[in-house]
């Protein structure tokens, strides 16, 4: 599933090739992709020019002239820049046409993916977001309060996206393999040293991903299906031995979801 890094990316490549194109029209094959109702979608959005390129947490948002298209990929949600005569395939439910005769087409194997549409500059329906990871209101303070008397285990705490927004399975393992937790100790039982190094290690993080994500948009064919690029720069999710002391990494389930952990660096 796409983390915080690769909703980025895609924002950022997004806006690198369709910045002020103007929609000229609107396929909608898949009606459940998106959220009202599909003429309604289509007739508020055609004409528009895509203006500005914002993410929060995990989520796209495309600010046009008059309205915002909010878009999550779930699980294997994909946007293309293609130009109108390629053929389509059956895993493309949304196709925007621009006016330089490129479609931008999401396609979603699952189609677990929703898009949806809010006025401009509203987004009250972010507000039970946690912050993002590099605002100021994500810091020792914040923490300390959320994680008063909380009994969850902080691999848990570090996917609740009231916690932290943009996190998912993959950045929660290796933030706590840089902080030197052990994914199971509960959130209360974190010394203050502790806390600190969870936001240290979460900026750290999702930075080098997002770098290694810009990595990505300047090697920009035609595909910005980015999940799973970012592999190569992880320490201990899905490994299977530990960087740092070549122990066997060990794998357990955590509030349901695989989770990878050195036992002897995260003690
Ligand atoms: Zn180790």
């Amino acid at each position: 599933m796409p983390e915080l890094p690769e909703v980025e990316t895609v924002v950022r490549t997004l806006e690198s090739r369709i910045k002020d194109r103007k929609i000229s029209d609107i396929e909608i094959l898949y009606s459940n992709i998106v959220d009202c109702d599909n003429r309604e979608f289509i007739e508020r959005l055609k004409g528009q020019s895509f203006r500005n390129f914002k993410r929060r947490g995990k989520y796209l948002l495309f600010e046009m002239d008059d309205i915002t298209l909010v878009s999550h990929l779930r699980m294997e949600g994909k946007y293309y820049i293609l130009p109108s005569d390629t053929p389509r395939d059956k895993h493309t439910h949304v196709i925007f046409r621009l006016d330089d005769g490129m479609e931008l087409r999401y396609h979603d194997v699952r189609k677990f993916g929703r898009m949806e549409l809010m006025p401009l500059g509203d987004y009250k329906v972010f507000k039970d977001l946690g912050p993002e990871p590099f605002s100021d209101e994500f810091n020792i303070e914040y923490v300390k309060s959320f994680m008063k008397k909380l009994k969850q285990p902080i691999k848990q705490v570090l996917l609740r996206q009231d916690f932290v927004a943009g996190i998912g399975n993959i950045y929660a393992d290796e933030v706590c393999f840089m902080a030197k937790l052990n994914p199971l100790k509960e959130a209360d039982k974190l010394s203050l040293k502790e806390k600190q190094s969870i936001i240290d290690a979460t900026r750290k993080i999702l930075s080098e991903a997002i770098e290694a994500g810009g990595t990505t948009i300047r090697s920009y064919t035609s595909s910005l299906g980015v999940t799973g690029r970012f592999q190569q720069s992880l320490n201990v999710h899905t490994k299977e031995y530990c960087p740092k002391c070549n122990s066997q990494i060990k794998k357990i389930r955590v509030a349901g979801r695989g989770t990878y952990y050195c036992p002897i660096c995260q003690k």
